[in-house]
């Protein structure tokens, strides 16, 4: 749309003003005074009001041909040069029209500027001045009345110009504030218009659904990504409410923070992740929702995708090792057979190849066990249990086959629990194994196993602290991965068992470890064998 020139439009309005002021002159003309004696020259009146309507059809007609300033200022001579004439036809001084010379000034004031006005109202004085001086030297032909005196005239042009001067200063000032104030609110109108297509651009172009509700969950709005998301267009649906959407959402009135559901969108399922948050009034009730929402479908399938790759991988390498660890004992058996199968061996050495046979068995056996316990662990069979008791007989009877040179301090509780005791002895065990073979490996100095046990906010804890080689930074993440071992004669399956078990207990194992200085492992289990939080 184009926008009209301020300046036009006042030009319009000054034209306008004057069309409606002549024509109330002539109309008051045509009423009272033509041809009653009045002024001392009727029929030019009557043509300088013909020849201002013309003029103003001129005016109109140049409106949009010409530079409004100039053309402004040329329409203030102009007038101030045809109110003259009129007070000249009129009777000069005692003419009734001198105000139109103020009219002037304000006019000139309130369509140009402050110097217009005062423009106006210099020509005005000096043009009035000088007229009714001439008047007064009687060198022009405007009789007067014999009661007016020299005074009467001074009087008369100092009042005038006196007003006319102050109007163009008040009208100025007036007009110049005025043209401040439209600036700035001229400007605050394009700031705002500004900020809020920014705004709106901004909803429209984010990358998530939008939604806003009234207080029933009607929907009011949906920008662009929410209409691609949901399939609804916001141009045709209305009254629609927010749960046939989003079928998920139970309460309104308790809106979830976040949340995760299936919609329908046409024949296709889409999981959607939103987040609600309630409109409050200042007094607290919710007046609608906002609804922020986005199509989690393809990042649901990706991560399940993923899931299932590494699953896979896990599978795969749990096979490996476990080919593997059945591979040596099975070599060696078969090394061992054959040679008592070929004959010529000794009685003794028939003996210990037997015995070889024997363990390697053994061996193999041991693996597929734990690793069925692994595996496929058994129901936990729960039972109330003196934790603190069945600890200190572990630690006895371990501590009788020690390594030389290794000493338990222990530091336990009463520790009444519920859970299955057989399993958690087969967890003490085997840390307090780990413990044993790590202090024996670090070479001749053994060393201190403290072990202590308390219970803390329903949780019991017990702490198996060594002063063995300590676990180093790069295998902190697998020792409890099954079949991960630093020993040559590990399986690697102790730390993956005592997991398990804990885990079924509702319970945990977690480590610190100082490599060279000790390992601490740390078993938590709640009193009641759930823990904390589970339900
Ligand atoms: P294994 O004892 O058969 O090696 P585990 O699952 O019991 O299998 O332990 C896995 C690995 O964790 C060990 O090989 C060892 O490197 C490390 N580890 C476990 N406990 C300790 C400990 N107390 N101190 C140092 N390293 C340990
Ligand atoms: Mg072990």
């Amino acid at each position: 749309m184009e926008k009209t020139d301020p300046r036009i439009s006042k030009i319009k309005a000054l034209i306008a003003f004057r069309t409606f002021f002549v024509t109330v002159l002539l109309g008051s003309f045509a009423l009272f005074e033509i041809g009653n004696g009045a002024f001392p020259y009727p029929k030019a009146v009557f043509n300088l009001i013909e020849a201002l309507y013309g003029l103003t059809i001129i005016y109109a007609l140049l409106l949009r041909r010409v530079k409004p300033k100039p053309f402004a200022y040329f329409q203030i001579v102009l007038d101030v040069i045809a109110a003259l004439a009129l007070i000249y036809f009129t009777g000069g001084i005692e003419s009734w029209f001198s105000f139109l010379l103020i009219l002037i000034v304000i006019a000139s004031g309130t369509v140009i500027d402050k110097r217009a006005a005062f423009v106006a109202a210099s020509l005005s004085s000096i043009l009035y001045g000088a007229m009714l001086d001439l008047q007064y030297w009687r060198m022009i032909p405007i009789p007067y009345g014999l009661v007016l005196y020299e005074k009467d005239f001074l009087y008369n042009i100092f009042s005038n110009i006196v007003a006319l001067y102050v109007c163009a200063y008040l009208t100025g000032q007036l007009s110049s504030s005025l043209e401040r104030t439209s600036l700035t609110l001229e400007k605050r109108l394009t700031d705002f218009r500004k900020l809020s297509v920014f705004n709106r651009e901004v909803v429209e172009n984010m990358p998530s659904g939008l939604m806003t509700t009234d207080a029933d969950g009607r929907i009011l709005s949906l920008n662009r990504a929410g209409e691609t998301i949901t399939g609804l267009d916001r141009a045709v649906e209305s009254d629609i409410r927010i749960q046939s959407i989003f079928p998920f959402i139970k309460d309104l009135n308790k809106p979830f923070e976040r949340g995760e559901g299936e919609m329908a969108a046409g024949p296709v399922k889409k999981t959607i992740g939103l987040t609600i948050s309630a409109m409050k009034t200042p007094q607290g009730d919710p007046f609608g929702y906002i609804c922020i929402f986005s199509d989690l479908t393809e990042i649901k399938k990706m991560q399940q995708e993923m899931q299932l790759r590494q699953k896979w991988a896990a599978i795969g390498e749990l096979s490996a090792n476990i080919a593997h660890e059945i591979r040596n004992p099975l070599a060696s058996l078969r090394g061992a057979v054959e040679m008592l199968h070929r004959g010529g061996t000794s009685p003794q050495q028939q003996e210990s190849l037997m015995q070889m046979v024997l363990s390697e068995a053994d061996r193999l056996n041991r693996i597929i066990t734990d690793f069925l316990m692994y595996s496929r662990p058994a129901e936990n069979e729960p039972e109330p249990v003196e934790l603190d008791i069945l600890l200190k007989g572990t630690l006895e009877m371990l501590g009788k086959s020690a390594p030389a040179g290794i000493r338990i301090n222990s530091d336990i509780e009463p520790l009444r629990v519920t859970a299955d005791p057989g399993r958690l002895q087969q967890v003490f065990y085997n840390l307090v194994l780990n413990a044993f073979e790590a202090m024996s490996a670090k070479g001749a100095g053994g060393g201190v196993l403290a072990v202590s046990g308390k219970k803390e906010n329903g949780v019991v804890k017990i702490n198996f602290a060594d002063t063995g080689q300590g676990i180093d930074a790069k295998d902190a993440e697998k020792v409890f991965f099954p079949f991960f071992t630093t020993k040559d004669t590990g399986t690697g399956l102790g730390l993956s068992i005592a997991m398990r078990i804990m885990e079924s207990h509702g319970g945990n194992i977690r480590f610190k470890s100082e490599p060279g200085q000790g390992t601490e492992f740390i078993v938590t289990l709640p009193v009641n064998g759930k823990a904390p939080g589970h339900v």
